[in-house]
This record gives structure tokens, C-alpha cells and sequence, in this order.
């Protein structure tokens, strides 16, 4: 009888062999329901064999192959090797976790579902209906033809929000059959004109053109506004003319609305999937589906989406590539753009990573030629240019509640000039501390290591690291004063003050609280693009890649206490985040200035923010890491490990420690606790591992992680973190 090899999703590294009457080579790769303990479960079938090592009377029978979805293609499987083998995460779990939920569950995927039309066009006879015919009543079909007289197709969602009911009803006139592709995959008449491409945007779609029949690393490096996204378009259209798929990575949600637009805008026919994690499981799994067998052109998505299986994969795009969203901080610790970097070798296809900002990681390879490094130094408008960016002393100019003197007045002037302006604030709701006068004592999350904010209008104590609310007490629970404020500012706290200062300007907070609601997203940028808002405030969410074209002034509360961080990160990121939001400001015909309320007017990383001079800090900060030994210039691993009690965790990383055995070149240093040394009820620390070779690392990992699955790990958790990003 034949034998297959499976991979399930459990914490073994190892594969689970089955019999199974009927089966070929050709079914590697399908989803297989087979028995494991009491219960049944779905894996992949990694190999077809007729040995197995399982004595007979032990062997299991698989109980059916579901054969309604083609098998995973060769290069995924191995894609998951791949990850397996250098995230130190069993294979199973690794394929699990890069397949759309429908597909991990136990049920064979029904037919209807595998139809699930994105997009809506008129038939023959809704081309054929004269609008003056319909009553006027019939809004919906009003709105409906109007808004397929202005495209060629609209997606479901646009369809469901004029009526739910549309796609059934109106079924005579719009149909739910996909927007074919031309074959070229570009409209005759594109509906956006592209732009004239400036020179800087010219030459990098030369230079990466003349060769996208092969790997390259290229670091799209470009300052804010220099048109990166044009030179996306581009080379997307240059591969969708040789019929190949595109896979665009990044990092936000909330910027795949606009990304989507703007592609849909430019490749009107062009059959698109979004793959962000928002999507409902059905539409991913389509999407995913649809991607598989080639028919997706372009595969937009957030991490997730570099598992999506592509058989005319012809470019990778990662946008904001040096972002920390990129890597999973749980289950499989993956960084989405490394592992796009390797699919993209493995296929022989070119890899843009673009940036205004790079990772010190990518912009060293570049400086050392392993990437293809090609710059963008102009903002592409022409009216456009760089804003003027101040520092603010506020030990000379004093920030009563948030806002300098100076800040108030530019702020002023913005509104007289009917400028929009943004403050920038990193920390959600009121106030970051609740502090009793009286005996110092603040409010503090039970189960982290954190302190808890004050969320004013909920009346709530919220803990940002593990949730957890709490009512807002009435008197300080050590000394009974009644006398307990909320100390420092939060976004709620910044927006009270704005409207207290400027009761007549219209005045928007975007922070996660503000945009739980669905669609949140959609009606704050239209707001602002429409110029319904004056003052926005926001964290970093407003930061990233949005455009709004009448932003004149960007003002930067509380950047300082990133500046001397213990994490050797933290100045890169805050670079990265100042640069990008000061960025914001004067993209289109409206000069931008922005102001920096600081301590440390004269710190290095302001003064390289002031002059727009990306080289001068990341080569600084190379400089730091070098001297210090941190990567880029070394390869890094952590072992993680947390419990209910410290010495649990502690003695278990100092038996991880004794069976090591470092060899030379391998530095093992010892167990400490995590920086949030309890999240969520438990107590955590780690071992850091480090080489300046990274297959020496991995070769040292992958003894030590056969070692450490031998130690006995009752009552703790444990994980390796390949190349970790937060301590
Ligand atoms: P980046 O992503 O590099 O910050 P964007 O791609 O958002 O920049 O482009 C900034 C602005 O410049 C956008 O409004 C875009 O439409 C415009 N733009 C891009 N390329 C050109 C061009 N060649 N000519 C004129 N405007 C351009
Ligand atoms: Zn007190
Ligand atoms: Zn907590």
C-alpha cells in the first residue's frame, strides 16, 4: 500500500506518514484529512513514498484527499522548507500558517465558493439602458449605472454599498463575471494618464528594466514624495506586457485602499487581488486561489501575502521595506521582507524594496553592492518641494500642555492661510500616566509591566500591551487622596487642547481607537482630501505614505524620549517616523514647514532631520553599531522563553545556556529579562545568540534547537526569534 508523508499543524518537527489506498506524485501538495490522536486533522502531503519506518499495526489509513483545490505548486513547498528550516518552526505549522483559514480547517472547500466575483461589469443589456428611462425613484439604479458609466467595473463592495441587494436584483444589467484581462493587461485608454516620468524616476525604470529577467536586490531609495509609487507603476506595467504577476508587499491595512486605487486607476482591466489581512476569509481564499493558477495579475497585500503561491511571479515590490510590521512578532517569527528577498532569488525575478528611510540592514547592503542601490533625490512634482524643518527649544520655550508658543501661532497662521496643519503625537488616549499628588503612586497594569492610560472619555485605565481595562478609581489606592491627575499628554489630551485653542477650526484625531470602526479609514482620508479637517491629530498611522496635497505644517510633540531609548533601534525609528511625517507636508503646490518641539535642539538626529540628510545619520548610526557590534554587522537570535514565575524562565534559560556549547565564533551571552518583563500574566526573558556568520549561526540553532526540545519544559513557553527587532 502506498504511504504519504504529511505535515500537520503541531509543534513537532516532524512529518506523519499515512497509508492511503489510491495516490501519485502528481498529489504532493494537496490537502489530505487524516487521523491524529482522538481527533481528525487537515495536512499537506509533503512526499509519496511505499516505506515508512512506523511499524504496521501502527500505521493510520488517511481518510480522504481533497482534491477541489489544485496541489500547493513546487516552489511554495520549498518556499516553506525554506522558512522551517531558518525560522527553526516545524514545517506544518509553517505551511498553516501561510494558507487562508478556509483552507487549514477540515472541510472540503464547496464549489460556489471558489466563485466569488470581485468585480462587477455592465452585461449587453445594461449598456443598452438609457438612464432617462428609469424612474427617478429607482436611486439605487440610478446610482448604480452612473457609477459603471465612469468605470469598467466596480468591485463587489462598491456594488454592496449602493444596496446589498444589488448584485441579485439588478442582475440583468451587471454581471459578476471577472474583468478579464487584456491580453497585453494594460486599458487602451488608461483612465489616469500616467505622468511624465522625471528624470531621476526615468533612469530607475531603465536601469531596473534592462534587467527584469533576473534576481536583483534593488533598494529603491527615495525621498518623501520623489514619485516611487510612479516607478512601481511602471515596471508593473513593463511586467504585466509579458504577461507576468506582480506581488506588491505593504505594511499598512490601512494603505491598501489607496495603493489598490491608484493601481486600479492606472491597470483598469487588470485583474487585481487584495490580500490584506482585513479581508473576510472567503475573499482570501479566492484571491489566494486566484494568484495560484495565474489569473491574479497584481497581489496586493500585507505580510501574509508572500506566502501567496504565484505561477508567473515576475515582480516583488516591499514597499516602506525598512517598516517593523514586515515581521511577525508571534507563532512564526518571519520577516515577510527577508523571506521575499529569498523567493525572489529562488524564482530568478528582481525585488524592489523602496524607501525613503531604509533599514540600516538594506542600506548597508547596498553600500556594500549586495543590493542594487538606485536613489530618487527630487520631489516629483515640481511645485513640490522638501519642507523646511525647525526645532523648537522648549527649555527656553515652554510647552504648558503640549504646545510651545511658537507651535500656537504657526498653527494660527495655518489656519488664517486655510492650510491644513497635523500634529504628530506617538501615544494614544489622554494621558500616558494617572499620578496621585499626594504619594507619587501611578496606575499600573496588573498582568504587564506597564504603566496604564488614562482613556478620559471612557472613563477607563486601559493597558496598551495586553488590553486590559480597568474603571477609573475614585481615590488613590495607597493613601485614600482623592487629589489623582492624569500626567503628560496623549492624543485625546492634544485634541482637547487644540479645541480649547482654536474653537473654530475643524479639528480630526486619527489614532487606533479612532479608527476601529470599518471603513473609518476611507471617510477620514476623504475628509481631509476634501478639506473638512484644519487640524489633524494623530501617531504614526497618519505617518505613513498618505498624501495630502494642503498639508502646510507639521508640528512634532514628544519625540525626545526615543532619543536615548536602551533599544539600539529606536533612533533609526524615529528617524524613519519623523522623516516620514514631516514628509507629509508640502507635497503639492503648498510650501511645508514642520516644528520639532525638543530638549535637545542640537541632538545629531534632529540635525540630520533639518537638513534632509538621510546619509549623514544612517552612517552614524553604522558607525555606533559597528563599534558596538550590533547588527548589520552581526547576525542575532533570540531565545525566548516566559512563564508564571521568573525562576521558572530563569532556570530554564540557564539549562539552555549549560547544554549549548558554543563553538568559536558563536558569542552566547546571558539570560536576561525581556524589557516588558511581564506582558499579559507572564514573566519573560531571553538569551541572545550572535555571529558575524549567519550560516554559522544557523548551524550553531539547529543544534542547540535539537538539544533544547530535550529539555524538560513543564509550565513554560518557549520560541527561537531569527534576526529579532524588539527585546
Ligand atoms: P513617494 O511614495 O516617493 O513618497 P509618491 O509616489 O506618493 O511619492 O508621489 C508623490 C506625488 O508626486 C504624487 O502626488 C504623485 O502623483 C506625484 N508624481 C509622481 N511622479 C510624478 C511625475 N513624474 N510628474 C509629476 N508628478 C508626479
Ligand atoms: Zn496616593
Ligand atoms: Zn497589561
Amino acid at each position: 500500500m502506498p504511504i504519504i508523508r504529511v505535515a500537520l499543524n503541531v509543534p513537532l518537527d516532524t512529518l506523519f506518514d499515512y497509508s492511503i489506498t489510491e495516490v501519485s506524485n502528481k498529489d504532493i501538495g494537496l490537502r489530505v484529512l487524516v487521523p491524529f490522536g482522538p481527533k481528525l486533522m487537515t495536512g499537506i502531503i509533503i512526499a509519496v513514498t511505499t516505506e515508512t519506518d512506523v511499524p504496521p499495526e501502527k500505521l493510520k489509513s488517511a481518510k480522504c484527499i481533497f482534491k477541489e483545490t489544485p496541489p500547493l505548486p513546487k516552489t511554495l513547498l520549498e518556499l516553506f522548507q525554506f522558512c522551517s528550516q531558518y525560522y527553526h518552526h516545524p514545517l506544518g505549522m509553517v505551511i498553516m500558517n501561510g494558507l487562508p483559514v478556509k483552507l487549514r480547517g477540515n472541510k472540503a472547500v464547496k464549489q460556489k465558493e471558489l466563485k466569488v466575483p470581485y468585480q462587477y461589469s455592465l452585461t449587453q443589456t445594461g449598456k443598452q439602458i438609457d438612464p432617462a428611462s428609469i424612474p427617478a425613484r429607482n436611486t439605487i439604479s440610478h446610482r448604480l449605472l452612473a457609477l459603471l458609466k465612469h468605470s469598467d467595473s466596480i468591485t463587489l463592495d462598491q456594488v454592496k454599498e449602493i444596496s446589498p441587494s444589488a448584485p441579485n436584483r439588478l442582475n440583468q444589467w451587471i454581471q459578476s463575471a471577472w474583468v478579464s484581462a487584456s491580453p497585453v493587461g494594460i486599458a487602451a485608454t488608461p483612465p489616469s494618464l500616467p505622468p511624465k516620468l522625471t528624470a531621476e524616476q526615468q533612469l530607475a525604470v531603465n536601469t531596473i528594466t534592462a534587467e527584469m529577467h533576473q534576481f536583483n536586490t534593488w533598494l529603491l531609495h527615495g525621498i518623501t514624495g520623489s514619485g516611487k509609487t510612479e516607478v512601481y507603476l511602471r515596471l508593473i506595467e513593463h511586467t504585466l506586457s509579458q504577461g507576468k504577476q506582480t506581488l506588491v508587499l505593504i505594511p499598512e491595512i490601512s494603505l491598501t485602499p489607496q495603493l489598490e486605487a491608484v493601481f486600479r486607476a492606472r491597470f483598469s482591466t487588470t485583474h487585481l487581488v487584495n490580500l490584506h489581512s482585513g479581508r473576510n476569509d472567503t475573499e482570501r481564499m479566492t484571491g489566494w486561489l486566484q494568484a495560484l493558477q495565474g489569473e491574479a495579475k497584481i497581489i496586493l497585500g500585507t505580510r501574509l501575502a508572500i506566502f501567496t503561491p504565484l505561477a508567473k511571479l515576475g515582480l516583488i515590490i516591499v514597499d516602506e521595506e525598512q517598516d517593523g510590521s514586515f515581521k511577525q512578532q508571534d507563532g512564526l517569527r518571519y520577516s515577510a521582507r527577508d523571506i521575499a528577498i529569498f523567493r525572489a532569488s529562488q524564482t530568478n525575478t528582481p525585488i524592489i524594496l523602496g524607501s525613503a528611510t531604509p533599514s540600516l540592514e538594506s542600506y548597508h547592503n547596498a553600500l556594500t553592492g549586495r543590493y542594487r542601490h538606485l536613489r530618487l533625490q527630487t520631489r516629483a512634482n515640481e511645485n513640490a518641494t522638501l519642507p523646511t524643518i525647525t526645532c523648537i527649544d522648549t527649555r527656553t520655550s515652554k510647552a504648558p500642555e503640549g504646545f510651545s508658543e511658537p507651535l500656537i501661532s504657526a498653527l494660527q497662521k495655518c489656519l488664517d492661510e486655510k492650510h491644513q496643519s497635523l500634529v504628530f503625537i506617538n501615544r494614544r488616549g489622554y494621558a500616558p500616566i494617572l499620578l496621585c499628588k499626594s504619594c507619587a503612586w501611578t496606575a499600573s497594569c496588573q498582568r504587564c509591566t506597564s504603566r496604564l492610560v488614562v482613556h478620559l472619555r471612557d472613563k477607563k485605565l486601559t493597558c496598551h500591551h495586553c488590553g486590559h481595562t480597568e474603571k477609573f478609581p475614585l481615590a488613590c489606592p495607597q493613601c485614600g487622596d482623592q487629589d489623582i491627575i492624569p500626567f503628560g499628554q496623549g492624543t485625546q489630551r492634544i485634541e482637547d487642547t487644540l479645541n480649547k485653542h482654536f474653537p473654530e477650526a475643524r479639528i480630526l484625531r486619527i489614532d487606533r481607537d479612532s479608527i476601529r470602526r470599518k471603513d473609518a479609514w476611507q471617510d477620514i482620508l476623504k475628509a481631509i482630501q476634501t478639506q473638512q479637517v484644519d487640524i489633524l491629530v494623530g501617531t504614526q498611522l497618519l505617518a505613513k505614505g498618505h498624501d495630502f496635497p494642503n498639508l502646510a505644517l507639521v508640528g512634532i510633540l514628544n519625540a525626545d524620549a526615543s532619543l536615548y531609548s536602551i533599544d539600539f533601534r529606536a533612533s533609526e525609528r524615529l528617524f524613519s517616523q519623523l522623516m516620514q511625517v514631516s514628509g507629509r507636508a508640502g507635497r503639492a503646490n503648498v510650501p511645508g514647514h514642520v516644528l520639532i518641539q525638543t530638549e535637545f535642539p542640537n541632538h545629531p538626529l534632529y540635525y540630520a532631520l533639518q537638513q534632509h540628510d538621510y546619509d549623514a545619520l544612517a552612517n552614524l548610526l553604522l558607525a555606533e553599531r559597528k563599534a558596538a557590534g550590533f547588527p548589520p554587522f552581526i547576525y542575532q537570535a533570540l531565545l525566548r522563553a516566559e512563564a508564571h514565575d521568573m525562576k521558572i524562565v530563569l532556570n530554564f534559560l540557564t539549562g539552555a545556556a549549560e547544554i549549548a556549547n558554543p563553538v568559536p565564533g558563536i558569542e552566547l551571552f546571558d539570560p536576561v529579562p525581556a524589557q516588558i518583563t511581564r506582558l499579559q500574566g507572564m514573566e519573560r526573558a531571553h538569551l541572545l545568540v550572535q555571529s558575524t556568520s549567519r550560516k554559522l549561526l544557523q548551524s550553531f540553532l539547529t543544534v542547540w534547537h535539537a538539544k533544547l526540545k530535550q529539555l524538560p519544559s513543564r509550565k513554560i513557553r518557549w520560541a527561537l526569534d531569527i534576526d529579532p527587532i524588539d527585546f
